[in-house]
């Protein structure tokens, strides 16, 4: 008779890896790439952030010092909407340090440096964990007054009418909801989802918000998911 396997779950889609060091990050990206279908890589807070704004990564390996911040400042914005294994890397080793990373939503805590075997070990243990505990969802489903945005598969019903969203405009409202409870300039806006140097952004997020809440808020004509904050920006708000 045959056996059934035990326990069998596909291999994960897409690992993002934040690491600004060059030699190292490539090290981790191919020790990882054996494991799953795409390693998305980041060597920044604000690429990691554009990164998650563009991908559902199915686990976070998360660098702390970054050039442009703290991995740690990404730790709490991503467990805002998502609770994907995050797996911090850092080099500081003291117990303080890595009570405060666990606190803050961290899955598991590694010290470089690290030997292939047991960092796809411990990322094995996380997505194994991930998929017993929740079979799909690990991005966020944002309801509020009929309208339904699911940030996993990409998704948005509003009053009963499936709503097409381009890709730029999901790009744009990931980044939005990444950044929830904080406003974000139209130049912020601008740097993270389109990162081009030249234009007229101002007008361009502006159009690109218009588009946007006719497609997602309850009432575009007042809206509450993405509002403005006067001479500052725009802040996505997660309705109570
Ligand atoms: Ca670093």
């Amino acid at each position: 008779m045959a056996r059934t396997p035990i326990a069998e779950w596909p291999d994960p889609d897409t690992l993002l890896v934040v690491e600004d060091d060059d030699v190292l990050r490539e090290t981790l990206a191919l020790t990882l790439g054996t494991m799953c279908r795409q390693v998305r890589t980041a060597s920044s807070l604000a690429e990691a952030v554009r990164e998650c704004a563009h991908v559902s990564p199915e686990l976070v390996l998360l660098d702390l010092g970054l050039p442009d911040g703290d991995g740690s400042q990404l730790l709490q914005q991503l467990r805002v909407v998502t609770d994907v294994p995050i797996i911090v890397l850092s080099g500081r080793d003291d117990e303080d340090a890595k009570v405060a990373m666990l606190d803050a939503g961290a899955d598991d805590f590694i010290s470089k440096p690290c030997g292939a075997a047991e960092l796809q070990a411990r990322v094995r243990g996380q997505l194994r964990r991930a998929a017993m505990s929740h079979a799909s969802r690990a991005w966020s489903l944002i309801t509020v007054d009929g309208v339904e945005i699911d940030l996993q598969q990409q998704r948005v019903v509003r009053h009963g009418t499936l709503q097409r969203l381009t890709p730029t405009e999901w790009s744009l409202l990931r980044t939005l909801v990444l950044h929830v409870g904080r406003p974000l300039s139209p130049r912020q806006l601008w740097d993270l989802v389109w990162a081009r140097e030249f234009g007229d952004y101002a007008t361009h997020v502006r159009v690109h918000i218009t588009h946007l809440r006719r497609k997602i808020e309850p009432d575009a004509s007042m809206p509450r998911l993405i509002v403005t904050e006067p001479g500052v920006g725009y802040r996505f708000n997660v309705p109570l």
